[in-house]
């Protein structure tokens, strides 16, 4: 039997466990640092004073439907019947003090018709016109990567990379449009762009071929929250003979003579024949640092934005305004230190029980470590007196939870996947039966980290 130890058990090393148990003669040891499987999918009950509690994701709610594997691994451990999509699908922005709805037919903010763009009033009558102007040049294709800010404000103008493009997928990321990279974070984009000519228009024509069913829900979500599926990996892989041990750290990775590779543990050691590293890259850079130092000085220049996230539950009684979208982003610009809040309560059926609405809160990115800063209480009231100017709510909520995500999000600047490729080369070269997946490298959203793990599971002991 071959021994394969991954180690990470965030949604990545978990689906390439499953992966690796389909493959007979392997034996598979999964571990964690963590008390907990999952990393960073996590949920709690939050008590309300009626003594009610509710059972609310702390990060993740849901997972993208376009790219397929979450579902479809979902669909192999036989989670079909936990499938919900959203109540309320559209989104709005805060602009100019209001809230106004996001246009349709965009791609990530970017325009494939005009007039719905000018229809929500986002833009104003010269930014528009800005905008309008991209389809008239002879744009050449992008020579390498680029910033997604400097890429759209050279096409469209400032205003719709400030007003709809940034909230949008600086929300996302928690990042920033203007050192985001073009390639790695907007491959749709990045990819259209590839042939010259207007950005719109090659959208255009991509949506014109491409013709999506009717209703096809964007998102996926789990009824009992998004660790539901963790629960159902852990239980699988322990069902299929898979070793996982919690509360153990791997500090090192090292060769052996016989062509093993040694882990040092915080508890013992751990020889196997292959090790996928799931963890976030500082983490693999710290084990890598002996064998493969050029590896763990690339890894090293991936950096992080931390966040923070606070859920909000309000009798709803006590809510005058409407809340008809999915939740809001807040541009930069506005001077909030909110950055989106999501209308839980609204856009999923099953919180909401109609007596409450639920509201979780985004501050942090990039640019404002205030995320991980400021206190408890300073975080709650600064993102409260936000939701009077956004909202207009001024009653003070039912129950309040903080959830901080320190170094949540890998930024992927300007040159990563050129990163991401050449720290693979030189991994490869020094330890081939070592292999890298996860949230910092090809995507980090929960299919993209699906997909990663199970490809590198495949690979390793399939190769
Ligand atoms: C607030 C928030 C909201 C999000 N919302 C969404 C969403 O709605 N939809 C979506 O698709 N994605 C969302 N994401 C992104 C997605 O949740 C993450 O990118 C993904 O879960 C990361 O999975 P991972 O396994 O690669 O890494 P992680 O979840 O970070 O797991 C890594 C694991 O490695 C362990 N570890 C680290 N170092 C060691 C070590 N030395 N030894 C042993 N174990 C170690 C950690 O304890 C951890 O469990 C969100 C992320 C955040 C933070």
């Amino acid at each position: 039997m071959s021994q394969l130890l991954i180690i990470g058990g965030g949604i990545t090393g978990l689906a390439a466990a499953w992966e690796a148990v389909q493959f007979p003669r392997v034996e598979v040891t999964l571990i964690d640092a963590q008390p907990r499987l999952g990393g960073k999918i996590l949920g709690s009950a939050m008590a309300l004073p009626d003594g009610q509690t509710m059972m609310l994701d702390e990060g993740a709610d849901a997972f993208l439907c376009r790219v397929p594997d979450a579902v479809q691994l979902c669909t192999e451990l036989g989670l079909e019947s936990e499938f919900t999509h959203p109540a309320v699908g559209r989104a709005q922005v805060f602009v100019g003090g209001e809230l106004r709805f996001l246009p349709t037919d965009t791609v990530l903010g970017v325009p494939v018709d005009f007039e719905p763009l000018a229809a929500s009033g986002l833009l104003s009558d010269a930014g528009m016109e800005r905008a309008r102007s991209e389809v008239d040049s002879n744009w050449s294709a992008p020579t390498g990567d680029v910033s997604i800010g400097a890429f759209l404000t050279q096409r469209y103008g400032r205003e719709l990379v400030d007003h709809v493009v940034g909230p949008l997928i600086g929300g996302i990321n928690a990042g920033d449009v203007d050192t985001l990279s073009l390639q790695a974070v907007t491959p749709q984009l990045f990819d259209a762009a590839a042939g010259g000519g207007s950005l719109t228009l090659a959208l255009r024509k991509q949506a014109q071929r491409a013709a999506p069913l009717p209703n096809e829900p964007v998102f996926t979500a789990l009824l009992g929250g998004t660790t539901v599926l963790v629960e159902a990996l852990h239980d699988a892989l322990e069902a299929r003979g898979v070793r996982i041990v919690t509360e153990t750290e791997a500090v090192s990775c090292a060769l052996s003579g016989q062509d093993k590779i040694i882990t040092e543990l915080t508890a013992g050691s751990f020889t196997a024949d292959e090790v996928l590293i799931c963890t976030p890259a500082p983490s693999a850079a710290h084990l890598l640092g002996r064998i493969s130092p050029e590896t763990s000085a690339q890894l090293e220049q991936i950096t992080y934005s931390s966040v923070a996230l606070l859920t909000f539950v309000f009798d709803r009684a006590a809510v005058a305004c409407e809340l008809p979208a999915s939740g809001f982003l807040v541009p930069r610009t506005a001077g909030l230190l909110m950055t989106a809040a999501s209308v839980g309560s609204t856009k999923w059926a099953h919180w909401d029980d109609g007596r409450h609405v639920v509201l979780r809160v985004s501050a942090g990115h990039d640019r404002d470590p205030r995320g991980v800063e400021l206190t408890d209480q300073e975080l709650a009231d600064g993102l409260l007196r936000d939701l009077a100017t956004t909202l207009g709510i001024t009653e003070a909520p039912l129950a309040t939870r903080v959830s901080r995500w320190p170094n949540g999000f890998a930024q992927y600047r300007v040159g990563h996947l050129e990163l991401v490729d050449s720290l693979e080369r030189s991994l490869s070269r020094d330890c081939p039966k070592i292999m890298l997946a996860g949230a910092s490298y090809r995507g980090l959203g929960i299919p993209a980290c699906i997909r990663q793990g199970r490809s590198a599971a495949a690979r390793l002991v399939d190769g």
